[in-house]
This record gives C-alpha cells, sequence and structure tokens, in this order.
C-alpha cells in the first residue's frame, strides 16, 4: 500500500489506497477533480479513466465507488443476459487440428475453450502446465476429447518416412554387413592391448606397412570375414551413441583379466550390453601370467547371469593374452561364430545411411566426421543430411588416411564436407540432391527446436509415474548404488520383492560406489532412475542427469527407500516436497577453532552456499555426515550466502571430522506448490 499517495489535506479516505508502480503519483498534480460517477455496468469503462485520476489527482473518491461484490453480480448479469445460447444446451462441437505439439493456449482457442479449463482438465490427468506451454499430440488429442470435440490428428508423415522416399531404390542387393564389435572392460584389464593387438596382426591391409591407424574404428580380416572394431573402449562412448537411438554394436568384447576376475565395471559393461541388448563374447585375458584361475572368472560371472559355453551356457568364451598375442584368432573365430546367429543383411546399393562415431574440427579440413555405414553405400559427391547439419562428400578417407571414392556398409570412414560440426550419434543419410538434404535438415532443425521448447518440465520420475497410472510401464528399471556390499543387498533384494503383477522394479544394476557418468547414462537408456544410498554422483555424473533428466534420488535409510519406490509403483508418489541442491564447496584447508571446532577454508564450485541450508559432507563419494552449518565467513565476517568461485571458512553444528578435499553438499528441502 502506498501512503504517500494521499494529498495531505483534502479527502477523507476511508478505504485503503490501491496498490501503484508509478513513483509519479507520490507528486500529486493539482487536484482538477472529475466526478466519477459510476455504476455497476459502467464500471469497467470507468477503470482506464480511475487510473488517470488517480496518476493526476492522488486518490480517487473511494466513497463512491461500488463495492466489489455489488459489481461482481452484476458482471453475473450481464453474462447471462447477453450470452445465453453458449451455455448448457447446445455446445458447438468442433473438429480439432492437432499437430505433433501445442500450446496449451492454442489449443484451447481451437476447441473455443478458456485456457484455465484446459489448465484445470491437464491436472486432473497429473498434467502442470501452464498457458504458454506445450503438450504433445497425445495428451491433447485426450484433452480435447474431454472437452466433447473431435480430434484431428495430423496425418504427419515423419521425417524417417521422407528421407526413406529419397533413399528409395528399385535395385535389390542385399548382403550381410561386416559386423561391428565394441571392447568393454574394467580399466587395465587390457582392452586397449587388445584392440592393438588385433589392429597389428589383422588390419585389412597389411601390406601397407607401419599403420598408424586415422580414425576411431579399424576393420580386420579373418577368414574370408571382415570384421569392424570401434576403438573408443569405453562404456560411456557406448552408451552415449545409443542414447542418441543408434545402435553401433552387434557385439560386446567382454575383455576380463584373470588376475583380477570381475570387477566394477564389468558389472557395468554386462548391464550395458544387456540393456542394449547386444551379445556378449568373452575374453579372458592375461591368461600369460603364472598361477592364474580363469575358471575363477567363470564362476563370479555366474553371479551376472553371464553363463559360458563350458557351463552350458551360450556366452563363447575364450582364453587370449593380448600381451602375447595368444588364441586372438581363436576369439575372432567366437565373433564370427556369435555373429552368425544374427542378420547382418543390408541393402548395399542404396544411398548411404551410416552413424557418426565422432567428430572434430580440422585446421584445413573443416568439420570431419568418422562414420560407420550401416546401409547403402556412401560416394565421393553424394550430398547428405546429418543431424543439424548437411554437406557433400569431398573427401572419403580410409583408417589409414587414404582416399577412396566410395565406402560401403560396415565400414568406418572420415568425411569431408560437413557445412558444421554433427555429434557422435548423428546419423548421417545422402540424398539424391541438394534441395533434400537442405529440407530434412531444416525439418530436423525445427524439430529440435519444438523439442527445446518443451516447456511441460517432467521430470522422468514424473513422467515414469505418469507412464505407469497408464499401465504403460511394466518394469521400472532402476540402477542402485551404495556405500556397503551389505546395504546394497539389502535393498535390492526389498527392491525386487516390491511390486505387483502389472509393475515391477528391474534392477539394471547394482554397484558399491558414487554414482558415475556411465550410472547415469544407463539410466538414461534404460529410461529409469538411479538410487544412490549413502553415496552421491560425481559432478560429471550429474551434469549429464540434468542434461538428460534423468532422476537421482538419494537416500539414508533403507525403509524410506523401499517406501518411496512402493508408492512410486503404485502411482501415489506425489513429488510434492523436493530437496534441491543449491551448491557445493569443495575443502581446501582447514583450521582448529577454540570455539567454533574445524573450522574449513572452501572454495565455491558450483551454484552456492548458504548458512542456512543443510549440508551434507562427502568423502571419496560416500556421505560420512549430515548437518547444519555451524558458522560460514567471508574473511571474518559472518555472512549468510556465498557463491561460486569464491572462498569461505565454513564449520558445521557438533560435528569437527572435516579434512582437505572433502566436498560438502548444500541443500534446501521446497514444497512444490501446485499451481493452476
Ligand atoms: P585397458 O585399461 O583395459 O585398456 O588396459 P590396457 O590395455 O591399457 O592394459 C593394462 C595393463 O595390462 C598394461 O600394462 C598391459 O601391458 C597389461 N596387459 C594387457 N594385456 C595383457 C596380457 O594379456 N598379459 C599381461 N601379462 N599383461 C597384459
Ligand atoms: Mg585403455
Amino acid at each position: 500500500m502506498n501512503k504517500d499517495n494521499k494529498p495531505s489535506t483534502t479527502t477523507k479516505v476511508s478505504k485503503p489506497a490501491p496498490k501503484s508502480n508509478n513513483p509519479t503519483s507520490k507528486s500529486p498534480a493539482a487536484p482538477i477533480r472529475k466526478k466519477l460517477t459510476i455504476n455497476a455496468s459502467g464500471f469497467q469503462k470507468k477503470l482506464s479513466s480511475l487510473a488517470v485520476n488517480n496518476l493526476l489527482e492522488g486518490e480517487p473518491d473511494y466513497e463512491k465507488l461500488p463495492s466489489l461484490s455489488k459489481v461482481k453480480r452484476a458482471r453475473e448479469k450481464q453474462k447471462t443476459k447477453y450470452k445465453p445460447s453458449l451455455t448448457s444446451s447446445s455446445k458447438i462441437i468442433r473438429d480439432v487440428d492437432i499437430p505433433i505439439k501445442i500450446t496449451v493456449q492454442e489449443l484451447a482457442s481451437r476447441m473455443s475453450e478458456k485456457t484455465g479449463d484446459v489448465i484445470k482438465s491437464l491436472m486432473k490427468s497429473g498434467i502442470m502446465a501452464t498457458a504458454n506451454q506445450y503438450i504433445d499430440g497425445d495428451t491433447a488429442e485426450l484433452i480435447v476429447a474431454d472437452f466433447g470435440h473431435t480430434p484431428n490428428r495430423k496425418a504427419s508423415i515423419s521425417l524417417n518416412e521422407i528421407i526413406a522416399g529419397y533413399q528409395k531404390t528399385d535395385k535389390s542387393s542385399i548382403k550381410p554387413r561386416p559386423p561391428i564389435v565394441t571392447v568393454m572392460g574394467h580399466v587395465d584389464h587390457g582392452k586397449t592391448s587388445l584392440l592393438d593387438a588385433l589392429r597389428n596382426t589383422n588390419v585389412t591391409a597389411k601390406e601397407s606397412g607401419g599403420i598408424t591407424q586415422h580414425i576411431g574404428a579399424y576393420q580386420v580380416k579373418h577368414k574370408d570375414s571382415t570384421i569392424t572394431f570401434l576403438d573408443t573402449p569405453g562404456h560411456a562412448a557406448f552408451t552415449n551413441i545409443r542414447s542418441r537411438g543408434a545402435n553401433l554394436t552387434d557385439v560386446v568384447v567382454l575383455v576380463v583379466a584373470a588376475n583380477d576376475s570381475v570387477k566394477p565395471q564389468t558389472i557395468e559393461a554386462i548391464s550395458h550390453a544387456k540393456t542394449a541388448k547386444v551379445p556378449i563374447v568373452l575374453a579372458i585375458n592375461k591368461t600369460d601370467l603364472p598361477d592364474v584361475d580363469a575358471d575363477k572368472v567363470r564362476n563370479d560371472l555366474l553371479t551376472h547371469e553371464i553363463v559360458v559355453e563350458s557351463y552350458q551356457g551360450d556366452v563363447l568364451e575364450t582364453e587370449i593374452s593380448a600381451l602375447k598375442k595368444i588364441n586372438l584368432d581363436k576369439l575372432l573365430d567366437n565373433i564370427l561364430l556369435q555373429v552368425d546367429i544374427l542378420n547382418l543383411n543390408v541393402e548395399h546399393d542404396k544411398l548411404a545411411e551410416a552413424i557418426v562415431v565422432e567428430s572434430k574440427i580440422e585446421t584445413g579440413k573443416g568439420p570431419v566426421a568418422t562414420i560407420i555405414i550401416n546401409n547403402g553405400t556412401l560416394t565421393e559427391g553424394n550430398h547428405f543430411t546429418c543431424g543439424p547439419a548437411f554437406g557433400k562428400v569431398r573427401a572419403l578417407l580410409n583408417e589409414r588416411g587414404e582416399k577412396v571414392k566410395q565406402a560401403t556398409p560396415g565400414m568406418p570412414i572420415e568425411v569431408l564436407g560437413f557445412d558444421s560440426i554433427p555429434s557422435a550419434g548423428d546419423t548421417l543419410y545422402a540424398m539424391p540432391n541438394e534441395e533434400a538434404a537442405k529440407e530434412i535438415t531444416e525439418k530436423v532443425k525445427e524439430q529440435k527446436l519444438l523439442e527445446s521448447k518443451e516447456s511441460v518440465k517432467k521430470s522422468s520420475l514424473e513422467e515414469m509415474m505418469s507412464n505407469i497410472s497408464k499401465g504403460d510401464i511394466k518394469k521400472l528399471p532402476i540402477i542402485v548404488k551404495a556405500d556397503v556390499q551389505g546395504s546394497l543387498e539389502a535393498i535390492v533384494s526389498s527392491l525386487e520383492k516390491i511390486g505387483n503383477d502389472e509393475v515391477t522394479i528391474n534392477v539394471v544394476h547394482s554397484a558399491i560406489g558414487a554414482i558415475n557418468e556411465s550410472d547415469v547414462s544407463l539410466a538414461g537408456s534404460a529410461e529409469g532412475l538411479v538410487i544412490g544410498f549413502n553415496i552421491r554422483a560425481i559432478p560429471q555424473a550429474r551434469a549429464i542427469a540434468k542434461r538428460d533428466k534423468v532422476d537421482i534420488r538419494y537416500y539414508s535409510i533403507i525403509y524410506e527407500l523401499v517406501d518411496d519406490m512402493t508408492k512410486l509403483l503404485s502411482g501415489l508418489l506425489s513429488p510434492d516436497t523436493k530437496e534441491e541442491i543449491i551448491g557445493h564447496a569443495e575443502v581446501r584447508d582447514t583450521f582448529n577453532s577454540s570455539k567454533l571446532g574445524t573450522i574449513a577454508g572452501c572454495y565455491v564450485t558450483n551454484g552456492y552456499v548458504a548458512n542456512a541450508a543443510k549440508i551434507r559432507l562427502v568423502r571419496d563419494g560416500k556421505i560420512i555426515h549430515e548437518g547444519e552449518v555451524g558458522s560460514l565467513k567471508r574473511f571474518k565476517d559472518d555472512v549468510k550466502e556465498v557463491k561460486e568461485n569464491y572462498e569461505c571458512g565454513i564449520s558445521f553444528k557438533d560435528y569437527s571430522d572435516i579434512i582437505v578435499k572433502d566436498e560438502i553438499e548444500f541443500y534446501i528441502t521446497k514444497q512444490i506448490q501446485k499451481e493452476l
């Protein structure tokens, strides 16, 4: 309320002054008081002049204004008077066109319904959306039907269909392509050594002498077959490409060192391969070492549902030494055996379809990308579209950096001629002409834009909940990470027990240790969530989770965890209190104070830290203390908050065990307001 608004001498004011944002109203001009004669129906019109009067004179004569309830009554009366036909009796049923995505407002206007009513109807189906937010076509269709109108889905031909149209050919040339193999396994178990050994002994063009490998993939000739190896060992690369919708691997070679057996990343690799439904061929490595027990590897793998052939299972196994190059041929035999049962037949004689493995900008060459052709043939001079990029093949360079005219299915090849840089996982399509290439690229960009505008920000968890309640989800994929084996086992077995005939939990992967990028990308591609028990996510994992909207839920009490998941399965979990992590600080130094205990000299690495927030002290990814801030200081002064990239001194309430390199997580618990 703006008290200064009153001219000091004149009017008697019995009602408070209206809110005024305008500072000029503080200095009232000479009072040229117009009489405000208002009756209920004229009220609306007078409002504007009221504002003007207010500006000029400061205070309108409120005594003469009608009461609010009177105005309301009058409005209601008017409504019924002028719009009798639109109510109950004869509602106009409309044909409502529905595109792939539409804003709530636009949908309301196409139905000639009130935006507020549409929002309410959306709320009833559990979707919180504001007027400007986009909802998808399926949701829009339901809403339109709800209102009794006729939904009319735009017969939208998908991009893929348009592309297929351009790539169509009458030549039939179905032939198998070389299999594409990714090597995975725990660090130091010999992935790089194996890739090197295979390359140096079996590379396709051995005759060309000292091979300098040029790109992130190469081909090996074995017997009469060719095998393509992706030279990007690492689970992140595998899942990253996969999470973009491309499956670039036909077989995973799982390398396990015989002297070390099954380790966390071995289990991770198994989870990745299983989620992607890619068969595994086992390579038990380092069998040249004395006193190693390959059977221990076989046995340990049983726990992870990998049953090798010699144990009557279906996983082909080879004992090898990457270092001494022992049994590599047998491994290749096994890969081919495994491939035999896959259908790798593709069309060779059509415009190419390929997947980007890696891309970079090279001086003198511009944007270049390594791709693997999975269908058709790419020829120099072909126009193409590739994600948000397009271009014309200026040159094709094989794995040895030699120029070739054509690249056939299964072949890894470097392509020059992009207008901009594509991303790993993007699909390249050769096009019959430049116009087609540009058209598709434009469409892809449009679609991307729409997706980025998609502001009905459902977290993956909320998405899952709605899918569960719609009955779309049968198994909820969960990745569990915990601090100790005991808790982990307890959690996994409790989780596997909950659920009913319709929905169950599928623990896709469980392990001890901090939540890493691989966990998050696995959850992302499995469309599940990650649970951290007394454990946090490393910063890189947090970044990916944020980008891919993967939910990470933290717990420190098993009962609560199980309870939450039970509620989630029954669709009852309401995300109305939510924990929000506001920032992290790294301990760089510690001091002792007789009054405050240990003071940690910290650097705020992201977000901000606040003395009112709650904290968790994390050491090596494990939570070792949860509590509150005792004091937060900048130099000698107590402060409320300290921002990113600043230093500060922090002490905890009743807790002193802080050491250099610890991480402090600051969080607040927020009540989510259900908004209309
Ligand atoms: P990666 O981390 O899985 O790529 O493992 P590397 O290929 O870098 O190998 C890790 C270490 O194990 C290196 O010191 C290799 O020399 C060694 N190594 C790899 N394969 C073998 C093998 O078959 N036998 C022995 N004795 N050592 C090996
Ligand atoms: Mg390596």
